[in-house]
């Protein structure tokens, strides 16, 4: 048995949004829609921010086709919010179309901070938004590999006299990392100049395009990389990824107050706490706190700053970084919820401002 557009469609003009008395496809609130055997995937353009009714949309949007056209369907409706227009990133021509730009941030290597911005990406991409993903970690370029695009070279255009380099398009992503441009063989030893020049080459002569997001991943510590990164975009806020033990703690700190200085001068969103806790995968409700507890947490809340959330440390996550498929695609997995809920207080922090 198949079902047609029209009859998901004639079904969801029973579906009233509370505030203005209609019906969504009457508001032109429907943006997308699509229907796959018994799979059904709603896209629904709410123009207010954090619209209250949000919820209360979605659920009457389900029940209305299960009940009107067929239980046995499985409903998939997706938010397409509008991003606060802010003033332009920057002057540079090729950045004017990015309206949000977001660096995940770490003070010290391996604490999860790649991870945390490739399932960001994806999980705000989910959402509906459109999203690229720099990686700028020219320490050690890790986005490459989680992606399975370590072969990825990507093209160039012919500007006048300048050569545009064109993100690759994977996961509904826009993504480049310095990483596409040196051999993953060879140590990135990318210092000062060189690297600076590539960062500069990688943001303001990209074909960007329009953007509700461009999430960083920054280079771990402080550097002069750091300093090109703010100086060049202006950065909507930095979410800084933290593991719970003390040794990453007193980076993060340092990380804070870097964000901090008035010549850096970057809001912080909040911190992330990774690997929060240990859950073997045949035992989900099992947590072995081995790093210590809540250190992100206890940190954020001396700093005055906000605590965005914990991701635990789960076999899975490891394997799907290795593997080049982000976690975070499975919407329904415990870590796809946990980033699903991470991107939505990221949106939110960004809307408040
Ligand atoms: P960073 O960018 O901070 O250097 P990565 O994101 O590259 O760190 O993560 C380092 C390693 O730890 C990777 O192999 C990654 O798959 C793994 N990892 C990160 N977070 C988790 C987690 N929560 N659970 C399991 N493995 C993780």
């Amino acid at each position: 048995m198949s079902f047609s557009k029209e009859e998901i469609r004639i079904a969801l003009e029973k579906v009233i949004h509370p505030e203005h008395g209609k019906n969504i496809v009457e508001l032109g609130y429907l943006e997308g829609l699509k229907v796959e055997e018994n799979d059904v995937f709603i896209t629904i353009h709410l123009p207010k921010i954090n619209d209250p009714f949000k919820t209360s949309i979605e659920k009457a949007a389900i029940k209305t086709i299960q009940t009107l056209v067929s239980d046995k369907l499985n409903i998939v409706v997706k938010f397409r919010t509008p991003v606060k227009k802010e003033s332009k990133v920057t002057n540079t021509d090729k950045l004017s179309g990015i309206n949000k730009i977001i660096a995940v941030y770490s003070g010290k290597g391996g604490v999860g901070k790649s991870t945390i911005a490739v399932n960001l990406a994806v999980a705000l991409a989910l959402k509906g938004y459109k999203v690229g993903l720099l990686d700028a970690d020219v320490y050690g370029p890790s986005i490459p590999k989680m992606t399975a695009l370590e072969n990825a070279r990507p093209n160039a255009i012919q500007e006048g006299t300048k050569n545009i380099i064109v993100p690759i398009e994977k996961f509904g992503l826009k993504i480049l990392s310095i990483g596409f441009f040196v051999n993953p063989t060879d140590p990135v030893v990318w210092r000062g100049p060189m690297a600076t020049s590539v960062i500069k080459q990688l943001t303001t002569e990209a074909e960007w395009g329009e953007l509700d997001y461009l999430v960083i991943d920054f280079p771990p510590g402080t550097s002069d990389v750091h300093l090109t990164l703010v100086q060049t975009l202006k950065i909507s806020g930095a979410v800084i990824v933290s593991t719970p033990q003390n040794v990453a703690l007193s980076d993060a700190l340092k990380g804070i107050n870097m964000f901090r200085n008035k010549d850096i001068n970057v809001p912080i969103l909040g911190l992330v706490e990774n690997m929060a806790w240990f859950t073997p995968e045949n035992h989900p409700d099992e947590k072995y706190y081995i790093f210590g507890k809540e250190g992100c947490k206890k940190l954020a809340s001396s700093e005055n700053l906000d605590f965005l959330g914990q991701v635990p440390l789960v076999q899975g996550l490891q394997e799907s970084s290795d593997s080049g498929e982000p976690i975070a695609i499975n919407e329904k997995s415990l870590l796809g919820k946990v980033f699903s809920e991470l991107s939505e207080k990221i949106v939110h922090k960004l809307s408040e401002k």
